[in-house]
């Protein structure tokens, strides 16, 4: 049986896409294995990718300050992202690149962790869930059930930092995460 150590292992050596060939390190994920928040990126950027770790740069920086303002520490959630190696030049992740990742290692990592909620961080994330809802700015802030499980769909915290506009709506919207846990019970 797969562990989160386990899968984490096979992440660092894996060669079943073309991404493995341009990464410093892939990036697993981290946190809580019994977390009750499983936060979901896109894909690893330069910082990750340096230090093998997620949400690490600027828009891990502004992600904690997110969790902070709801006093969630990240040590508390699991934190990860759609492909785990990053695509060149920051360009989105190929449909291809996408199915064999999240086959072989997210959806797996889901399954053992089990986590009350699974918060989708821009449309890349969203997209894996919900791949008929066309556009975020219709759903963000909005949590959905689906097959048992509940998401919630939030802008990604990078787009804020050259959007001003939407970093307002993404701290609206992260202050609705403490209700809907409690909702779920
Ligand atoms: N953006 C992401 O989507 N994931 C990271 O880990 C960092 C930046």
């Amino acid at each position: 049986m797969s562990t989160l150590d386990s899968i984490a292992r096979e992440i660092k050596s894996c060669t079943k896409c073309p991404l493995y060939k341009n990464r410093h390190q892939a990036v697993p994920g981290e946190g809580n294995p019994k977390a009750q928040l499983f936060f979901l990126g896109e894909g690893p950027g330069q910082s990750e990718d340096k230090l093998g770790r997620p949400f690490v740069g600027e828009a891990g920086q502004f992600l904690d300050e997110l969790l902070s303002s709801i006093k969630i520490k990240r040590e508390d959630i699991f934190i990860t992202n759609v492909v785990k190696c990053r695509p060149p030049n920051n360009r989105d992740p190929l449909e291809e690149e996408t199915r064999v990742c999240t086959g072989l290692y997210l959806f797996e990592q889901i399954k053992l962790i089990k986590p009350k909620m699974i918060v989708t961080l821009g449309r890349q994330a969203m997209k894996q869930f919900f791949p008929q809802i066309r556009s975020i700015s219709a759903v963000h802030g909005k949590a959905y059930k689906k097959a048992g499980q509940v998401y919630l769909i939030l802008y990604h915290p990078a787009v804020s930092l050259y959007q001003p506009s939407l970093k307002e709506i993404l701290k609206e919207d992260f202050k609705k995460i403490p209700e809907i846990l409690k909702q779920i019970g």
